[in-house]
């Protein structure tokens, strides 16, 4: 084996769930590729798409327990490549929202691994379509926003004042722990209690799981539900439309 060879990395977008919202990049790099490092929110459905001799190997990262710390999963992609193995890094969603895309790729290009990034349907599109929610509307949702919820020191430190404004969609990422506080927080800064708002879990597979509220009583039927992560926050007047566009079973 020529051992001056370096393999490329490919950043690959997993989408949400559903094997059928890759993209047809994302299939055929699967089917080509001699090495995957995949992380936990990658459904099964795609892993049973990768090519049966590559090596896998798993990095997770559930909420809060990282299987491997990041800098040692960058570590990881560049020996890889080393050792001449063409490398799909494949990550839920899309790899540049909320998928430290951006910090995997900084180190690639900083050791002069060949890299590219192949995107994929974040969450918030295929819950969208799949919940029949959509992110703007002419009626009632003019801008869409996305953010984070992740918890840190027991707060979430998000712009209350922008993300309370009328007339658009806030979809929260990681923020179910924290979905008591984010309400509280859109109701104190001015929107009503009335605001229409649900969580999406698993957006996208079989047991897809929407819970549609208000801001006023979302964050106790999460509770009764027993709602847990992965899921999406959603707060805007277009989670009045699910109740009419949600896919008929
Ligand atoms: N890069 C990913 C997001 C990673 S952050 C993307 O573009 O979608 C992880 C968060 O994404 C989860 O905590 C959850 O809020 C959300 N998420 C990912 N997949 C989801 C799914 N199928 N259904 C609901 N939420 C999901």
């Amino acid at each position: 084996m020529n051992t001056q060879r370096i393999g490329t990395v490919h950043l690959v977008g997993a989408g949400p769930g559903d094997p059928e919202l890759l993209t047809l990049r994302a299939a055929r790099l699967l089917r080509d590729c001699s090495a995957v490092v995949y992380d936990h929110l990658v459904g099964q459905g795609v892993l049973d798409m990768i090519n049966k001799n590559a090596r896998r190997i798993y990095v997770g990262k559930e909420s809060g327990r990282h299987t491997l710390p990041q800098d040692d999963i960058n570590a990881l992609l560049v020996d890889l490549a080393h050792e001449g193995l063409d490398v799909v890094r494949l990550k839920g969603g899309d790899p540049f929202i909320f998928g430290r895309g951006g910090e995997e790729i900084e180190q690639l290009v900083e050791h002069g691994i060949p890299c590219e990034v192949v995107p994929g349907i974040t969450a918030a599109s295929g819950m969208s379509a799949y919940a029949g929610i959509p992110l703007t509307h002419r009626d009632f949702a003019q801008a869409c926003i996305f953010v984070t919820g992740h918890l840190q020191n027991d707060t979430v430190d998000l712009d209350w004042q922008t993300l309370a404004r009328p007339h658009q969609t806030v979809v929260v990422y990681m923020g179910i722990a924290a979905l008591g506080e984010i309400c509280r927080q859109m109701m104190a800064h001015g929107l009503p209690g009335t605001t229409p708002a649900a969580v999406v879990r698993h957006a996208t597979l079989p047991d897809q799981q929407v819970l549609a509220g208000t801001l006023g009583c979302l964050p106790a039927a999460a509770v009764a539900a027993g709602i847990a992560s992965p899921a999406l926050i959603v707060i805007g007047d277009v989670v009045s439309l699910h109740d009419r566009l949600k896919p008929a079973k």
